[in-house]
């Protein structure tokens, strides 16, 4: 059960400013349950502007539930989780790809629903799929793709959206070790470049982008030696 107050990381802290920023995510007071389970309890935490936040944590913490609440995926059963009022790029931890669309037209179709015009979509599409290594592979099928393959055809699509805020859940599973320093050192050069707010979930904090500021840590709450709710890098 999660109960880290979040006072660590609220908006007034180490920016500087007289005036507090406001935040791209927000979950305050948050309780969240599966039934009689709840993995969740009065938890806070801010997300601020262009600012890449990581979280760790054994399985079963709940890190996967905080990202699917961070996207509006799952309510909290109590609390507030205020998103943020542009897009939202989300790598889920399996591609959940559309298995009757190519690689192109997965990526198509989440621009297009987000409201970007057919026509600059497949271009856009094509670029983010070549930046992924995979510029021959944009007709195949997901089932003619490895794991990995489809992992970064997800991380494709999570770009195309121009998301504000970046949801990544364990995004470089099946990434054989020099793909997955290519894709990392890509998503951090897009991160920086385009200011995006990122929530990276990890159990290997090495993996985490070169300027994850904080590390937010889930764990077992009667087990604070070993899980304290937050620390933080650098
Ligand atoms: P993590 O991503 O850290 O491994 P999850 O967020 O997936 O953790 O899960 C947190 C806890 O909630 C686990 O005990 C898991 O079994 C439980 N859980 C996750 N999803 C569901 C669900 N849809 N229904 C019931 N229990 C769930
Ligand atoms: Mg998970």
């Amino acid at each position: 059960m999660n109960t880290a107050t979040g006072v660590e990381n609220s908006p007034e802290a180490g920016t500087g400013q007289a005036v507090p920023q406001t935040p791209v995510l927000a979950f305050e007071d948050v309780t969240m349950t599966y039934g009689g389970l709840r993995v969740f309890a009065h938890f806070n935490l801010w997300l601020l502007p262009g600012r890449v936040l990581g979280v760790r944590g054994p399985s079963g913490s709940g890190k996967s539930t905080l990202l699917k609440m961070a996207a509006g995926l799952i309510p909290p059963a109590e609390g507030r989780v205020t998103l943020p009022r542009g897009p939202i790029g989300y790598v889920f931890q399996e591609p959940r790809l559309i298995p009757w669309y190519t690689a192109l037209e997965n990526i198509c179709l989440a621009m297009t629903a987000c409201g970007h015009p057919k026509a600059a979509a497949r271009e856009t599409a094509a670029g983010l799929l070549s930046d992924m290594g995979l510029e021959s592979f944009e007709n195949h099928y997901p089932r003619q793709l490895s794991g990995g393959m489809n992992q970064r055809v997800s991380i494709a699509r999570a770009l195309a959206v121009k998301p504000v805020l970046l949801l990544l859940d364990e995004p470089f599973t099946g990434l054989d070790p020099a793909m997955k320093s290519r894709v990392r050192d890509n998503l951090s050069r897009v991160v920086s470049d385009q200011g995006i707010s990122v929530m990276h979930v990890t159990h290997d904090t090495r993996e985490l982008l070169p300027q994850t500021r904080e590390v937010v840590t889930l764990g077992q709450w009667h087990d604070p030696r070993r899980f304290g709710p937050t620390r933080y890098l650098g």
